[in-house]
């Protein structure tokens, strides 16, 4: 009864994100109400497996006491603090020097928000500013990469590059411009190297056609591309874009809101091929999603330009709830736990899962199985040579998303039939095999559907 008059008040008044909203209208609301470890419950007592975290986000999660009650203590101490006029509160002085520490090379000063899309465009206005700064003010073009995403807000949706993100929003801007994917699936220079150096020369053709490095201002990458359907570049790719831009002198930003805070295995996945970006983005993981925030990391050669390009003058970029105490209190609270052994226990439990995933490869639909650590995905397929993806008619979002549902599991079922896969890092062992179990049932039943049996081959 509640439950049902909910849903009615959600369909009336609650504007759901990156949804259609008539769609949702139509279909109502599934509501949630409880959550422990990597296991929530819905309004009808469904247990599931949340094999999404979230939305990549509740790393550590879901009711860790130690996180609640850091939480309550702030809010009990003092629920706010502002950032402006010089003051500040211990919790976001702390979580900063924290992060300067865990972060790779000299990422040493810290710029909190409130999530990731505000994070992304906090970078594009320091990239300005840094520029200007320098005395390159023409060096204003930013270049992206295809399938990759950056958030939402009006200028990162412009650097983000899919397409449901762009139509009817007057984005991306004329500056704002992309290469092509990594995408080692269904990329047509084949071996990783050639990718690598299929990369580097997109980057270096783009930069060609718009005028040289003299007009460039920076290059966004994701470590994994998350929203674009998990895709992992090759070993050393990062590497060799972060070379380039060096080489070039363009600024390069690590996008790591998803890949942060133990998703990929280490807390920054910038560690594992060594790489030290000029700026970096975090959110999700940063709080694992029990309260907003976002941080941005600078470099010291970044941050020293920017405060000496500015001098005595402010430079004009705040928000009300930057630094906010109540979330660097939690942010305090989950690097505690991951420090504490939750990434260890995520990277074993990664391992496990990218077993079991990789043992689904003989299902008829399965083309193609990927992830690092505890961020993975299956592409499903029905011509394993052909990679033909499944048909539209299949609508593998909302089936597959429903099935995994039915089947006691939570995955992020992307519309051109992939399944992807980012679970809490506390996750048991038990809990993988479920998720890769009911993964299989879910297989099983989409394989006996008509449309995908008459398109198969
Ligand atoms: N950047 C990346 C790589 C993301 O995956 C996301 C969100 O998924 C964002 C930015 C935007 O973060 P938020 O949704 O917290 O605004």
């Amino acid at each position: 009864m509640l439950a049902n008059s909910l849903v009615e008040l959600d369909r009336a008044h609650l504007v759901h994100p990156v949804a259609s909203w008539r769609g949702h209208e139509a279909a109502g609301v599934r509501l949630l109400t409880s959550g422990k470890g990597a296991r929530i419950t819905d309004a009808q007592g469904h247990e599931l497996i949340d094999g999404f975290a979230g939305l990549w986000c509740v790393n550590a999660g879901y009711g860790q006491e130690s996180v609640v009650a850091a939480a309550t203590k702030q809010m009990q101490d003092l629920a706010y603090a502002t950032g402006y006029f010089g003051l500040g509160a211990e919790p976001a002085v702390r979580l900063a020097a924290r992060l300067a520490d865990a972060a790779p090379g000299d990422l040493n000063h810290v710029y909190f928000g409130l999530g990731g899309s505000d994070a992304v465009d906090t970078t594009v206005r320091f990239v300005r500013y840094y520029w200007h700064a320098r005395g390159k003010p023409a060096k204003d073009q930013f270049i992206s990469v295809a399938q990759g995403y950056h958030g939402s807000s009006t200028v990162g949706a412009g650097l983000t590059a899919l397409p449901a993100f762009h139509a009817g929003f007057g984005v991306p801007y004329d500056w704002q411009h992309k290469i092509p994917s990594h995408d080692t699936y269904r990329n047509p220079a084949g071996s990783d190297a050639a990718i690598i150096e299929a990369s580097r020369g997109h980057l270096l053709a783009k930069v060609a056609e718009l005028g040289g490095p003299e007009r460039v201002a920076a290059f966004y990458i994701e470590p994994i591309q998350g929203s674009g359907g998990v895709l992992v570049p090759p070993k050393g790719w990062m590497k060799a874009m972060r070379d380039l831009c060096a080489e070039l002198d363009i600024l390069f930003i690590a996008d790591e809101v998803i890949t942060g805070f133990g998703r990929t295995g280490p807390l920054f996945a910038c560690a594992e091929e060594g790489i030290v970006p000029d700026m970096m983005t975090t959110a999700k993981g940063l709080t694992s999603g029990y309260v907003p925030m976002g941080a941005v990391f600078l470099s010291d050669r970044v941050y020293s330009t920017i405060a000496d390009g500015a001098g005595a003058a402010a430079v004009g970029h705040g928000q009300t709830y930057s630094a906010h105490p109540v979330s660097a209190a939690v942010g305090l609270a989950v690097l505690d736990l991951y420090e504490g052994g939750l990434l260890e226990n995520g990277q074993r439990m990664g391992a496990r899962l990218m077993a079991g995933l990789r043992g689904l490869s003989d299902h008829p639909l399965v083309g193609d199985v990927r992830g690092r650590g505890m961020l993975a995905a299956i592409e499903l397929v029905t011509d394993k040579a052909a990679k033909t993806p499944l048909p539209a008619a299949a609508q593998p979002a909302t089936r597959i998303f429903d099935r995994a549902w039915q089947a006691g599991l939570v995955v992020r079922a992307f519309g051109w039939g992939v399944i992807g896969y980012a679970p809490p890092l506390c996750c048991t062992e038990e809990e993988i095999d479920q998720i890769v179990a009911r993964t299989r049932v879910v297989l099983d039943q989409t394989l006996d559907d008509p449309d995908v049996r008459a398109a198969l081959r």
